[in-house]
């Protein structure tokens, strides 16, 4: 029997405030244990939260970015349980009036076309802190770090409309980068700003009816997630085969075994004994906030892409590639501002950049390529301007990516200036005087055009790649008498 996935993902994004949700601690990552923590955040009797409005805006903003219905008010209620890095014993969630329903991220599965990906619900709630386990085993005991309880988190909950692992990959990165592009959340995976959890079944192709789900949590990065599924594909199709039932329960990704392991039965709402926090008052989101937010919301991905089709005149296929990422996108728009030679900037990015990009950890950026965008413009403003050849570019490139020095600099040091004019002609004599050429010459006398690459292909060799074939080619015809 074969089977179809259904996937469905709860998107945790630590919101980009300088201080936490209830309190006004800082939002930092890092920092020693317990040293961005107040009463508020841990959780002492009688100390009060009180909302910060700058996640409340980022957390709007997000929600009208991805069309999601928004109610006027809106409100936060106790998600009641236990645990040691909650403080409080329950978390300010929202349960009943959410943020925002509805919605939806359009992804782009490339030949394959678009497809909606609905929003189910997307709602504001702070973080745990951290749990710390020793891994000396004499250590009997565990920690806790408290810095990270109370950062504004931001959960969008989707439908389960993903079919396939690859929907999932899309999804994945599509809504990193829209998040990028909103710049709510810093979105990195290593440090926990931006988390995805699975929730996961299978039926059997061509059915409508949904399985049993199983949630997955602890997945630390986007590949971790394609393993899971993988993971989760043949153990729930195995036992589906065998005529198990496969639980409704919450499972870990264990690293080191590559699989899922059963942590507990899916807790139902009733289970967390939701009720509305009476220390916080309702949220009435007037027209005002509302337009305020939505005044905040910034180019988005798609927009970017016609724009940069339209503006620079890039082929469809360079713009989905550079505006799919956020900053890459800003790399090229500043190279492009200091040479304005878009279709030139955009070939080194897409090949060298992202090339250089792919071999790096997940969470790197294009802002962290040791050669900056100022750089690849200098250097295709050398190759506009014939100041040197393309063949010499290649050259040069990887002394930049290693060194990080200038293209100018790097072309003066090592002598790669182009051969001038002067020193081409008796460079070309050369090669024409060659008996090697001689069928080569009476092809071009004869009016075949493609001897002519033969001839560049040998002065460019004899040069070293340093003959500019813009000059190259008027010399043959000349010293030919083909003027
Ligand atoms: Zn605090």
């Amino acid at each position: 029997m074969d089977f179809e996935i259904v996937i469905g993902f709860e998107v945790h994004t630590e919101l980009k405030t300088k201080t936490k949700v209830w309190c006004a601690c800082a939002n930092e990552f890092g920092g020693p244990p317990n040293s961005h923590v107040c009463p508020v955040c841990l959780g002492m009797p009688g100390s009060l939260p009180v909302l910060n409005r700058e996640a409340f805006t980022l957390a709007l903003k997000t929600a009208l970015a991805l069309q999601c219905d928004v109610p006027r008010i809106t409100t936060f209620d106790r998600k009641n349980y236990y645990y040691p890095d909650l403080p409080k014993n329950y978390q300010i969630s929202q349960n009943d009036k959410f943020l925002g329903t509805g919605g939806y991220l359009e992804i782009d599965l490339g030949e394959a076309g678009h497809k909606k990906i609905r929003i189910h619900n997307i709602h504001l709630e702070e973080d745990a802190g951290k749990n710390i386990h020793p891994e000396d085993k004499n250590v009997t005991y565990s920690l806790v770090d408290l810095n990270r309880a109370g950062v504004p988190l931001l959960e969008i909950v989707t439908q389960p409309d993903i079919r396939s692992k690859e929907e999932a990959a899309a999804f994945m990165t599509q809504m990193r980068n829209f998040l990028q592009y909103l710049d709510v959340s810093d979105c990195k995976m290593q440090e926990g700003s931006l988390r995805f959890e699975l929730n996961m079944s299978l039926r059997p192709k061509g059915s409508d009816a949904f399985g049993q789900k199983v949630e997955v949590k602890n997945l630390n990065s986007m590949s971790v997630v394609l393993k899971c599924i993988d993971a989760e594909f043949d153990r729930q199709s195995d036992m589906l085969r065998n005529g198990e039932r496969v639980m409704s329960e919450t499972r870990l990704w264990d690293e080191v075994k590559n699989e899922t392991r059963a942590m507990r039965s899916k807790e139902r709402a009733n289970d967390y004994r939701y009720f509305p926090d009476p220390d916080l008052v309702d949220v009435d989101i007037t027209p005002e906030i509302r337009a305020a937010a939505q005044a905040t919301i910034p180019e988005l991905p798609l927009a970017r892409r016609r724009r940069f089709e339209e503006q620079y005149g890039l082929p469809a296929y360079d713009a989905s590639v550079l505006t799919a990422s956020f900053t890459t996108a800003n790399y090229f728009e500043k190279a492009v501002e200091s040479h304005p030679s878009p279709k030139g900037i955009s070939n080194w990015i897409m090949t060298e950049g992202l090339a250089w990009l792919n071999k790096q950890p997940e969470d790197t950026t294009i802002d962290d390529f040791p050669v900056k965008s100022a750089a690849i413009a200098e250097l295709v403003k050398l190759i506009d301007t014939g100041a040197i050849t393309g063949k010499i570019a290649k050259q040069v490139f990887p002394i930049m990516l290693e060194t990080g020095k200038s293209p100018a600099v790097i072309v003066e040091e090592k002598g790669l200036k182009p051969v001038d004019d002067s020193a081409l002609g008796p460079i070309i004599d050369e090669v024409l005087a060659d008996p090697r050429n001689e069928k080569t010459i009476a092809d071009l006398r004869g009016g075949k055009a493609a001897a002519m690459g033969a001839l560049m292909g040998a002065v460019m060799k004899r040069s070293g790649g340093k003959a500019n074939p813009a000059t190259v080619t008027p010399l043959i015809r000349k010293k030919l008498g083909l003027e």
